[in-house]
């Protein structure tokens, strides 16, 4: 039976240590934190930051689609009014609890074939081929391969008692009503920023800034078109990629249809477009078209866009687009200072309190997490081209700083977006694990 550890108990780690003991693996999984299943994600208590994928398509098992709907019916927990739907979209702490789920029954039933450490790991090395992870407080532990699934990093910001991080606070921001808060970020962790201060009451003003002032769409029903491979041109310039898909939607308003079901016809196809992109196109697509990528491809539940929608009728969230140029103190305020988008003059913006929500760390090879940094700093992995996270090959094994794919490392999830693109959300993630984990129980 092949032992497995696994670095990170959010989503990507819970997802693949299921698939592992499915197959009959020993797992040994560290979490720093302690809570399994959380991560980033799924850590707010917030019942109004919902998931902003339907829970029919939220299974952990690509081959049980609908285990997270069934476990939704049989959770014993009160479903909102009305009941759940595979459509809806549930809060994101449920989808925790589901996460939790997914290993706490092994637990109960005292399979010992997985042990769950509440620790850090800090160091990777190898022995004589063998992986082998040290954790914060010393100890050493080996098996046959190590499967590195520490998700996203919240950026390094600027920080003080009035700037709070999205990523690091999830939502849990003690403001005052009668504060004046500025967002930086318009996407959807501002969304859930804007949400939790209404839940507490939020009078004055909050004002959302992002270069562009692009928000998050709204789902609506759409069924995602059918798009066949060869009407993409894969490899082809990201210009004719972005005309190809533009004609598309174009052509599918024009028949009274939504452009909605073109972008997500495009999902089965967007990790081999990414792939088949040149790096000059994947630096462009990450500089100029990624807000658009986001706000359409990343969408808001639409009771949550009803509620944005209504506090921006009312005043009380104002979307402003432009350059950040300053932040300074005055007096016990926080002074904004930015460059219109259109136009160049420049707006002041006096504050009690900023809430950033600009998302994660966009260099990968500046990375705190000291997991990371030791297998980077040791030559046993490199940072993609892109600098989004580790170069890893198809079969999602780490490239060490040789450009060899030589030893038992793996990373899956978002730690993978340089390669993939397409593989933060868990639609995405599910498969990898599925195929990562038939993989190496198969050559047990
Ligand atoms: C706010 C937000 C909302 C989202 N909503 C959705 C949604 O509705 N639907 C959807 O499909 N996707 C959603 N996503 C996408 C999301 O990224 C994935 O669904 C998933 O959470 C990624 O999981 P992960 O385990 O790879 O990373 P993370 O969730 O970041 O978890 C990584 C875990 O690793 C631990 N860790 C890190 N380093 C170490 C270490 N050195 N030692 C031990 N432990 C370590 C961390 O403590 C953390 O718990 C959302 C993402 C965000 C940020």
């Amino acid at each position: 039976m092949k032992s497995f550890i696994i670095v990170g108990g959010g989503a990507s780690g819970v997802i693949m240590a299921a698939q592992l003991l499915r197959r009959g693996g020993r797992v040994v999984l560290f979490e720093l934190t302690g809570q399994i299943g959380a991560g980033i994600a799924y850590s707010t208590e917030n019942p109004n930051h919902l998931l902003n994928v339907r829970a029919g398509n939220m299974s952990a098992f690509p081959d049980d689609p609908d285990h997270f709907f069934n476990w939704l019916q049989a959770c014993g927990l009160p479903p909102r009014e009305g009941g759940w739907e595979k459509q809806s979209f549930v809060p994101r702490r449920l989808y925790r609890n589901y996460l939790e789920s997914l290993l706490q029954s092994y637990l109960d039933a005292g399979d010992r074939r997985l042990v769950i450490h509440q620790d850090e790991i800090v160091d990777t090395m190898l022995e004589a081929g063998k992986p082998i992870v040290v954790t914060e407080s010393g100890k050493r532990f080996s098996a046959d391969v190590v499967i590195f699934a520490t998700g996203n990093e919240p950026s390094v910001t600027s920080s003080g008692s009035q700037v709070s991080e999205y990523w690091t606070s999830n939502g849990m921001f003690d403001i005052a009503p009668d504060q004046t808060v500025a967002i930086f970020g318009t996407g959807l962790s501002m969304v859930d920023s804007v949400l939790s201060l209404l839940d507490r009451g939020h009078q004055v003003p909050i004002h959302a800034i992002s270069r562009r002032g692009l928000l998050p769409a709204r789902h609506t029903v759409v069924v995602p078109a059918v798009i066949e491979a060869d009407e993409l041109s894969f490899g082809a310039p990201l210009s004719r990629l972005m005309q190809t898909v533009r004609v598309m939607i174009r052509k599918t308003t024009k028949q009274g249809g939504d452009w909605r079901s073109i972008i997500d016809g495009l999902r089965p196809h967007s990790q081999k477009l990414w792939h088949h992109l040149s790096l000059a196109d994947k630096q462009r697509f990450l500089r100029h078209l990624r807000p658009w990528w986001d706000v359409h491809r990343h969408r808001m539940a639409p009771e949550v866009a009803d509620r944005i929608d209504k506090a921006r009728q009312t005043g009380q969230l104002i979307i402003r687009s432009g350059y950040l140029q300053s932040v300074s103190q005055m007096d016990t305020d926080m002074l904004i200072r930015y460059r219109n988008r259109y136009g160049n003059d420049v707006t002041e913006l006096r504050v009690s309190t900023i809430i950033d929500c600009r998302g994660g760390n966009l260099c990968f090879s500046v990375t705190r997490n000291r997991a990371l940094l030791s297998l980077l700093e040791r030559g046993l992995a490199r940072p993609d081209q892109t600098d989004l996270g580790f170069d890893v090959t198809p079969e999602l094994k780490i490239v060490n700083a040789m450009g060899e794919a030589a030893n038992p490392l793996y990373a899956i999830g978002p730690l993978t977006k340089g390669v993939y693109w397409e593989v933060t959300a868990i639609p995405d993630i599910r498969v990898q694990a599925e195929k990562l984990a038939n993989a190496l129980c198969a050559t047990d």
